[in-house]
């Protein structure tokens, strides 16, 4: 099977992350895709985030839409988790599987400092996603010569121009977000109260 696995903080799941999805799905010919809310995200520690279960519930709600499928696994990590921890995870769980890690090109640019990074990049292959401040062409200067260089499909065309953090603030100042979010997120978003202060209210904490 050809596993695609989408991390992020969801903070919250937006149409961008769908549509993600169902362009990787397309392209790659994905058999699943499994979207793995982060718990305590290593490089976000500066942040107040939405608590995790609420953040996996919207997860869950927009999932079911794009025929993907939502993993606790990280929320229930009582220690930060890296991504090299999630993919031997899922490594480990479907052995046989291609698995392919969907990342923004925004967290794809950062790669080097992620923890272990040669590791991950015999687990898995990365569909990198474009994104609106990333130059697709010197993505991958600081790989050339390695001997063994990411293997990168890169995902064009499909972004929409949003954010989680866009969502929040405008969500706070009492704007309208229905064309941002699936609607069974945004009625959670709404009777939940989230983000009534665009975002750091007493609702949010991890
Ligand atoms: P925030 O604004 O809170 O940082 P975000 O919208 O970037 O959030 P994340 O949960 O961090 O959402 O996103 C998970 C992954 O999805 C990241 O790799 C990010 O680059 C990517 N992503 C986010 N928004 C979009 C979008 N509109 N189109 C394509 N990829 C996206």
């Amino acid at each position: 099977m050809r596993t695609g696995l989408f991390g992020g903080t969801f903070d919250p799941i937006h149409n961008g992350h769908l549509q993600v999805v169902q362009s990787a799905k397309w392209l790659l010919n994905l058999d699943r895709v499994i979207f793995i809310p982060a718990g305590d995200p290593p490089h976000k520690t500066d942040k107040v985030i939405t608590d995790k279960f609420t953040r996996l519930d919207m997860a869950q709600l927009a999932a079911n839409i794009v025929g993907a499928q939502v993993s606790d696994w990280e929320v229930r990590q009582e220690k930060k988790s890296y991504s090299l921890d999630m993919l031997r995870h899922f490594r480990s769980v479907y052995p046989q599987d291609e698995l392919f890690f969907i990342v923004g090109a925004d967290s794809f640019r950062d790669l080097p400092l992620w923890w272990h990074y040669r590791e991950l990049l015999e687990l898995c292959t990365f569909v990198v996603v474009a994104r609106p401040d990333v130059d697709k062409e010197t993505l991958l200067d600081r790989f050339v010569g390695d001997e063994k260089p990411p293997r990168v499909f890169y995902l064009e065309d499909v972004p929409m121009d949003i954010s989680s953090t866009e969502i929040r603030q405008m969500a706070g100042s009492g704007q309208d977000v229905s064309h941002l979010v699936p609607p069974a997120v945004l009625t959670f978003i709404k009777t939940h109260s989230l983000y009534i202060n665009g975002g750091d209210n007493g609702f949010r904490k991890n």
